[in-house]
């Protein structure tokens, strides 16, 4: 999907493209509110992030005048005031969601995801992943290990999705960190450790063959 994000904070503009990046998706980048005004009002977005503070127009606005213009794209709004009134304001004008920050990547993605498939005339696929034995249902949000179901926290589940869309690949502390915590916060070095070892006992201990593997001096990865 061809995603446009306007965000003026180079950093997290950067992070979100290479988050989005990895989710194959094919991402532009606007730092200014004019120039992400020119792009979105183009249309040839599948998903338009769109930051509320920016310089020149702001992100409310654009919404407005991409609305005003026929372009029906959806628009997932970034807000970093968290203020009702802003929330309110961005889905009057015209925003589909709006996410307020700091936001975890995992979020921003489920939002996203949610947003690309409403616009394919929601096709209800049922989305599952898998590993060896293990499943994971994202539309009901169950993970089995050949038939036994699998109990896990929301931070567990958030996890054990993104190593397992990341089948294969090992993926260092401070990806996971990224991606399943808040992009601002330093996470504590070992809570990545931490919940892996939660994983561990509720996915591999008494099932054999262990998929979660430590990748030493790196990081983990789940499967071969
Ligand atoms: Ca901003």
């Amino acid at each position: 999907m061809h995603i446009l994000i306007v965000e003026d904070e180079k950093k997290l503009a950067a992070l979100l493209r290479r988050v989005l990046v990895e989710e194959r998706h094919s991402v532009d980048v606007a730092h200014d509110g004019d120039s992400g005004f020119d792009l979105a009002a183009s249309d040839t977005y599948d998903l338009v992030i769109l930051d509320v503070m920016l310089p020149g127009m702001d992100g409310v606005e654009i919404v407005k005048q991409v609305r005003d213009v026929n372009v029906s794209t959806p628009v997932l709004m970034l807000t970093a005031r968290g203020a009702i009134e802003d929330r309110v304001l961005g889905l009057r004008s015209g925003a589909d969601d709006y996410l307020v920050k700091p936001f975890a990547m995992v979020e921003l993605l489920a939002r996203v995801e949610a947003l690309l498939r409403r616009r394919s005339h929601g096709l209800e696929v049922s989305e599952q992943l898998a590993v060896g034995d293990l499943t994971m249902d994202l539309t009901r949000h169950e993970v089995r290990r050949g038939t036994h179901e699998i109990e896990l926290t929301a931070k567990e589940f958030a996890l054990l999705e993104y190593l397992m869309r990341n089948a294969g690949r090992v993926l260092s502390r401070s990806q996971i960190t990224d991606h399943v915590w808040r992009y601002d916060l330093d996470a504590l070095s070992n809570v990545v450790d931490t919940y892996i070892h939660y994983l561990r006992d509720k996915v591999d201990r008494g099932f054999g063959q262990p998929l979660i593997k430590t990748v030493r001096g790196i990081g983990y990865k789940v499967g071969d």
